[in-house]
């Protein structure tokens, strides 16, 4: 089998993530998985893990760094023959970028490229106040947004220096979702021909 390439992307929630995701897949084809959805099926199905899960999620903090890991992998096993993967929503702390080197864990998935979605604070706050209009999820709380925000900054963007040597590409997602796609098709085709 051919080498999968691998994109993670970057951003604060509601930096446009799931959006460019979808776009990216259509146009080449990669397999999506946000680890927010998977834990929100888990969530559906109460079992075990969504349990778990749910207790984290509905305070707006991040939940262990293994069972997002572990879930990741199982989702990612279903599907062996995609051309690759586009990680929205992970990693989302250093210890998930290490794990996913395979650096305290037995597999990896190697990562080929990083887009950062650079979006304002202020933006962030009012994308996810309307957002939680929209989608009525139980973590669109003021309270809880506020904690995940915080928690952004805290914990997920660190990563961005810690992939400075890598292949980080940042996108101004303060612009339309058309505009940044385009930038980002830029930045993919430098890669994939
Ligand atoms: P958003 O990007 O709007 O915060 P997501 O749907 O990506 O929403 O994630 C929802 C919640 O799921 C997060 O607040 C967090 O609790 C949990 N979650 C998602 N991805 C991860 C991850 N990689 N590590 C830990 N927790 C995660």
């Amino acid at each position: 089998m051919e080498k999968k390439f691998n994109i993670v992307l970057l951003g604060a929630p509601g930096s446009g993530k799931g959006t460019q995701a979808q776009k990216i897949t259509e146009k080449y084809g990669l397999k999506h998985v946000s680890t927010g959805e998977l834990f929100r099926k888990e969530i559906s199905l109460q079992n075990e893990l969504g349990l778990k899960a749910q207790s984290y999620i509905d305070r707006g903090e991040l939940c262990p760094d293994i069972l997002t890991i572990e879930m990741l992998h199982h989702y990612l096993d279903l599907f062996p023959e995609a051309k690759g993967y586009i990680l929205d929503g992970v990693p989302r702390t250093i210890k998930q970028a290490q794990l996913l080197d395979g650096v305290g864990y037995p597999k990896s998935i190697p990562v080929d490229l990083i887009i950062y979605l650079s979006v304002d604070q202020l933006e962030i706050v009012a994308r996810m106040i309307k957002r939680a209009e929209i989608e009525k999820r139980s973590d669109d709380t003021p309270e809880v947004i506020k904690n995940r925000i915080n928690n952004y900054f805290a914990q997920t963007k660190p990563l961005e220096s810690y992939y400075q040597k890598s292949k980080i590409y940042k996108v101004n997602g303060m612009n339309d979702a058309e505009t940044v796609f385009t930038d980002i098709c830029h930045i993919i085709d430098q890669f994939i021909k």
